[in-house]
């Protein structure tokens, strides 16, 4: 932490600063400047001391600006784990170097849909079957989904084809029903700081999938996945979805790929890309999805329908299996050429 005077801060300004530093039991570092004076505090500071000091010193006389030189988040930080996290889920590993495909349709709209999507991305290759059954929609007069009875034709389809599932969880009293009949527990980008939610999810055995909210900022999305940790549930899977778009005429979101390399360098999270939120067109999934194995993301999470035009939603941004196929083939013969696992 490093605490910046104002210019022409008096002596008794600084000492006072001084003292909050050393009543709190670390030293300061006076650190004289050519107009200003800093203070830094070299010293590994637990979240309390920082919220504490951060208070009690940005309020002094004399005082410019407290800067926090750590992060804010400590469980999801690389210099906390020192090692990159990777997830495991039934014989599918999340991370270590693999890129993963997590494919299906939006929203589970019948067995009979389900379950032909369910064997294209089988067939394909891919390893995690997606698919909404609680949808959070924008409006209350669009599909909300098969809710319980998508739960149970996933964990049907799941149990046949042996893939890994992954679904949508809305509400903290909803885990547990989730968790019984899907693999892994995504929490939406509109639930990222629903915060008894991530509570919750944290308490579960189920890998937590995190979607980036629309306006998160990288620390706020990290803080998301600090409460998932701080609950005790280290499998926690980030998912950049997309952020909030300078112009809708073009794309629904504005994929934001700089951050796969920011996070990383960050935290020891695995990172997906979900180019198909990210972009809201169908044609332009590949290409953003191979620019996320390019930049280093441990795989995509891509939206497909056995015929997108009937697709109850998101059927603008869904692959056709035309499509997801070759998308399969493209992203294969990258990952052999830049060699990444997949
Ligand atoms: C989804 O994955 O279907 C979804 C609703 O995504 P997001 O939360 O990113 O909008
Ligand atoms: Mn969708």
């Amino acid at each position: 932490m490093i605490i910046t005077m104002q210019f022409g801060a008096s002596q008794a300004e600084i000492d006072a600063v001084c003292s909050v530093i050393k009543e709190r039991g670390f030293e300061p570092l006076v650190m004289p400047g050519e107009d200003r004076l800093a203070i830094g505090i070299h010293a590994a500071l637990s979240p309390d001391d920082r919220i504490f000091l951060e208070s009690a010193i940005g309020s002094l006389d004399g005082v410019s600006k407290v800067t926090q030189t750590s992060s804010p988040y400590t469980l999801a930080s690389i210099e906390f784990h020192r090692t990159r996290s990777s997830v495991a889920v039934k014989g599918v590993v999340i991370g270590d170097g693999r890129f993963t495909v997590m494919a299906g349709p939006c929203s589970v709209e019948s067995y009979d849909q389900y379950r032909a999507s369910a064997d294209m991305v089988k067939a394909s290759g891919a390893s995690v079957l997606r698919g909404g059954a609680f949808k959070p929609r924008t409006s209350p007069y669009s599909f909300q989904g098969l809710q319980e009875e998508g739960l149970q034709i996933i964990k049907q389809v799941g149990d046949e084809t042996g893939l890994v599932t992954i679904s949508e969880v809305m509400s903290a009293d909803m885990v547990e029903v989730v968790a019984d009949h899907v693999d892994i527990l995504q929490i939406g980008a509109r639930s990222m700081q629903n915060f008894p939610l991530l509570i919750e999810a944290g308490k579960s055995a189920h890998p937590v999938f995190l979607k980036r909210g629309p306006s998160a900022t990288i620390d706020e999305f990290l803080l998301a996945a600090e409460y998932v940790l701080n609950q005790g549930n280290p499998n926690v899977i980030l998912c950049e979805r997309g952020i909030m778009p300078l112009d809708r005429t073009y794309t629904r979101n504005t994929l934001d790929l700089a951050a796969v390399p920011v996070l990383k360098e960050h935290t020891h999270l695995p990172v997906i890309v979900d180019p198909s939120h990210g972009t809201g067109v169908a044609r332009y999934v590949a290409p953003m999805a191979k620019g996320a194995m390019v930049v280093g993301a441990d795989g995509v999470m891509v939206e497909m329908h056995p015929d997108p035009k009937k697709a109850l939603s998101d059927g603008s941004q869904a692959l056709d299996p035309a499509h997801f196929n070759s998308l399969m083939k493209e992203l294969k013969a990258l990952a052999t050429a830049t060699g990444v696992r997949m």
